[in-house]
């Protein structure tokens, strides 16, 4: 639809015009510093900062129900960069001129009911959120469209030239940073510093792909960001972690989805996150808030997050009831098979420990709750998943076992539903589900084997066959023929197929 079409009421913000006033601030000291730099911690304290718009009031001033439709006929422009997450860009970028604003498809990933087998199994109604249908297959990309923009958008400006875009990464921050980079290569180009051995192949591969410089680490993530902020202090690089605030922003585009798709209405409505560095939940309680607070959405939803028993800091640390008493020590992490929230030392555990005070406080009771999963009921849920027609990361899997456990705490009422982030494409971490079909899962992964979701190929080859095709060299006549024959037999019997009566 052109923007011309729209109804009367919607026409004049059809096309975002809000001149907002971005700034970071301090999450320790509070200062505030300009966005005419890139910064990722305090100068001042050194604390993480997080970006806020010193003209979101002004944004209070149109109605909820205007904004609902503002977003709703948005979704039928057809120009690309409200196509993706700055379909909601007074909220998350309204700095950033559209013309400078990176699309690659990122966003507005589907919302799949789960079966009733399943949600008869999990004890509760729920929706996967695929963003592994993201263009790198994780979340990642909802945050690299924000932080690349607003590089593109400095570049433009003649602000910056030549960036040379770091980040450390277990995997998916890595694949997502070199695709977003490439796009405005040469004026940015991309450098990635990974866990050796502590990536996929799959994930492996992206950056590689994508023509970034890729270096290996011994050790785990926490090893490669502590050498990730070493260059980004010492030299001049533009950062790309969580630590941005940038990505923060972006990311907070997957509430408003979520928003949107439930009609605004978040009654009852229950986000399951798994937590890693902790960049993902911090944006999605920020992005609640917001429209919240602009009375876009009228009630806030319980927000969960999940993390595996051998990476839990963050679980760990809300265990003290007593807010007073609780202090954050990191953890050293085991292996995990949702080996890309395997961090013992969150970036954004202070934003986490700020927004939830505000968002409990908001909500006028507690309506932020952490669970931990074992390592076996990830790789089952995951694996149950996907065999009730989802496409659910081991992530997907962390976060489906936080659903079940928090059911079983009584967190999770029989009443809720829950929307549960598969954070990446299952296809990227299939290794863990061959290894879990092969039994081949080293022991300290503590997962055994559960027949039942076991699966493996049968190769067929009927010993009375003299003869088979091969690559370049195909069979003929008779032999062709007797091939076909005793190849469908031998399925046929395999699989108790009935022989359909000749005509
Ligand atoms: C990065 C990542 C996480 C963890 O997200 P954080 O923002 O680091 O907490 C979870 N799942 C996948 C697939 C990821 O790539
Ligand atoms: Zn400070």
């Amino acid at each position: 639809m052109k923007a011309e079409d729209f109804p009367q009421e919607i026409k004049p913000f059809i096309l975002p015009n809000h001149d907002g006033e971005l700034v970071y601030r301090c999450l320790g000291c509070g200062q505030q510093y300009g966005i005419e730099k890139l910064l990722y911690t305090c100068p001042a304290c050194k604390q993480v900062l997080l970006i806020y718009d010193l003209k979101f009031e002004s944004l209070k001033k149109i109605p909820g129900n205007i904004w609902r439709k503002i977003f709703d006929y948005r979704k039928m422009l057809t120009i690309p960069a409200l196509k993706g997450i700055y379909l909601y860009h007074e909220f998350i970028g309204p700095i950033i001129p559209l013309d400078t604003v990176i699309y690659l498809g990122e966003g507005h990933t589907p919302v799949i009911e789960a079966n009733n087998f399943l949600q008869k199994k999990v004890g509760a109604r729920f929706y996967f959120k695929n963003d592994g249908q993201n263009p790198s297959a994780s979340f990642k990309d909802r945050g690299m469209a924000s932080a690349l923009s607003y590089i593109n958008c400095l570049v433009r400006k003649g602000y910056v030239s030549d960036v040379l875009a770091i980040c450390a990464s277990t995997g998916d921050t890595s694949a997502s940073a070199a695709l977003y980079a490439s796009f405005i290569q040469p004026d940015v180009k991309s450098a990635v510093l990974l866990p050796h051995k502590k990536v996929t192949p799959q994930q492996l591969a992206q950056p590689l792909g994508s023509g970034a410089a890729v270096f290996e680490i011994p050790g785990v993530f926490d090893d490669c960001m502590k050498v990730v902020e070493a260059l980004s202090e010492n030299y001049n690089v533009a950062l790309l972690n969580s630590k941005n605030a940038w990505r923060i922003l972006g990311q907070e585009s997957y509430s408003y989805e979520i928003a949107q798709a439930f009609e605004y209405d978040m009654e009852n409505r229950v986000v399951v996150v798994p937590i890693g560095n902790a960049g993902n939940i911090t944006a999605v309680m920020n992005g609640f808030l917001k429209f919240y607070e602009t009375g876009i959405i009228t009630s806030l939803p319980k927000i969960l997050g999940v993390q595996s028993e051998h990476a839990n800091p963050v679980y760990r640390y809300y265990l003290e009831p007593d807010a007073a008493k609780r202090k954050f020590e990191p953890v050293i992490v085991k292996p995990s098979v949702a080996q890309a929230a395997m961090i013992g030392n969150p970036v954004s555990m202070p934003r986490v420990i700020h927004l939830v005070d505000v968002y409990n406080s908001m909500s006028g009771k507690q309506n932020v709750f952490f669970v931990e999963v074992t390592e076996q009921s990830i790789m089952d849920w995951e694996l149950l998943a996907n065999r009730n027609g989802h496409i659910a990361c081991t992530h997907g899997g962390e976060s489906l076992a936080g659903l079940v456990e928090a059911r079983r705490l009584g967190i999770v009422g029989e009443n809720d539903i829950a929307i549960v982030d598969s954070t990446a494409h299952a296809i990227k971490f299939s290794g863990f589900q061959e290894k879990y079909f092969e039994k081949s899962l080293p022991a300290e992964y503590n997962i055994s084997s559960n027949p039942a979701l076991v699966n493996a190929p049968v190769y067929i080859h009927p010993e009375s066959l003299e003869k088979v095709p091969a690559p370049g060299k195909p069979l003929h006549g008779n032999d062709f023929d007797q091939f076909v024959e005793q190849t469908s037999k031998e399925i046929a019997k395999r699989l108790s197929l009935k022989r359909v009566p000749k005509a």
